[in-house]
């Protein structure tokens, strides 16, 4: 019988929000896998949390994942947390859980706190739909990329900054999205938590006399499906009716079926487009 991996969320500050159930699981773990254990060592202490730790980071997390996998397949149950927040989420976790399912070892997740789903549902912004970013990449042809698939992101969008970028990450934002409401979600759970509800443009100015301190989760406003969908359409008619038309039949459509296609994308009737067709 192979054991369990635990993937235990933690507290993002403050210690109250740790579950009953991450104490108990922790506790009865024969090993915790640690993003790092001298980080750990607090919040297992205030819990009095005695079982044997190793490390399990972003250096270490594709070998160390193969023997965290043996350990599990010969029946010892191990808990995955990290610094703070849920495992998996921006931070180690992925590649053991993908490991340990292909293996057929069973993952149990143990929820808690994860500073996204805080920040987004305390937003004020819509949080029926929402992508999740993660940090936008370092490499400046990725992240050009990724901003570029956000100008069309109709859902809330949340994304993970540190201080010392945030205000360069604001700029990007402005220039790629324009002026968009964001909440600006700082040291969730914490002494010094704070939520600030803004335009794009507002937080720039608040943070050219302000310096950003302390973690920060940025959620903004999704584009407007109207907008989108006005923009989208004002592109089509720019074209004419027969290179639009073209496009379709070239893809196999039949004629019919092709004006259906145009007359939808331009807001239209198929009767129209057969009158211009004429
Ligand atoms: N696994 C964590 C989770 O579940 O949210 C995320 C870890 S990621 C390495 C760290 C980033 O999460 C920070 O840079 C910040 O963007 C965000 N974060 C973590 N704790 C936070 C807090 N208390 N307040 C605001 N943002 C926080």
């Amino acid at each position: 019988m192979s054991g369990t991996l635990y993937l235990v969320a933690t507290p993002i500050g403050n210690l109250e929000d740790m579950t009953y159930r991450a104490v108990r699981v922790l506790r009865e773990a024969d090993l915790i896998a640690c993003e790092d254990t001298r980080t750990s060592r607090p919040l297992l202490s205030h819990f009095d949390i005695h079982t044997p730790t190793t490390s399990y980071h972003e250096f270490n997390k594709i070998d160390k994942a193969e023997e965290l996998l043996d350990k599990l397949i010969s029946g010892q149950n191990i808990a995955v947390i990290t610094d703070a927040g849920t495992p998996g989420i921006s931070d180690p976790g992925e590649e053991l859980c993908a490991r340990c399912i292909e293996a057929g070892v069973p993952v149990v997740p143990v929820p808690g706190a994860a500073a996204a789903i805080a920040a987004v549902t305390s937003s004020g912004l819509s949080c029926r739909r929402f992508a999740f970013e993660a940090f936008l990449p370092k490499d400046k042809k990725k992240r050009r990329r990724i901003l570029e698939e956000l100008k069309k992101e109709t859902r809330t969008i949340t994304i993970y900054e540190a201080p010392h970028h945030l205000r360069d990450t604001l700029d990007e934002l402005y220039e790629a999205l324009g002026d968009r409401r964001i909440s600006l979600a700082r040291e969730l759970t914490k002494v010094h938590e704070e939520h600030l509800l803004m335009t794009l443009s507002q937080a720039i100015t608040h943070y050219g006399d302000n310096d950003p301190r302390g973690e920060y989760v940025l959620v903004i406003e999704g584009r407007s499906i109207e907008e989108l969908e006005a923009e989208t359409r004002a592109g089509w008619e720019e074209m004419s009716i027969e290179d639009h038309m073209d496009i379709y039949l070239k893809q196999g459509m039949d004629k019919k079926e092709a004006m259906k296609a145009v007359a939808k994308d331009r807001g239209v009737s198929k009767r129209d487009i057969y009158q211009m067709l004429l």
